[in-house]
């Protein structure tokens, strides 16, 4: 189980999840910042700190949103 950022931080790219992440899971892509779905501990803390609410657990998204679960899982298997 793993959070996912979704399409409201690529306006933004804030990057205040990344200093909060227990795991330091979440890093820079060059469009948004990306969870690895492996390392996630679903502990939550960067869902509460994002400040425009792109941050969802896997479980919550809806069909049109399991695209950004598919884009991290990419994502980090090609660094
Ligand atoms: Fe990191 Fe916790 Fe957010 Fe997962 S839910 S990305 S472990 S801060």
């Amino acid at each position: 189980m793993a959070f996912v950022i979704l399409e409201a931080c690529q306006s933004e790219k804030a990057a205040e999840c990344v200093s909060v992440c227990p795991v330091d899971c979440i890093v820079e892509g060059p469009d948004q910042f990306y969870i690895d779905p492996d390392v996630c501990i679903d502990c939550a803390a960067c869902k509460a700190v994002c400040p425009v609410d792109a941050i969802e657990e896997e479980y919550d998204l809806s069909p049109d949103q399991e695209i950004f679960l598919q884009r991290a899982e990419e994502f980090f298997a090609n660094r």
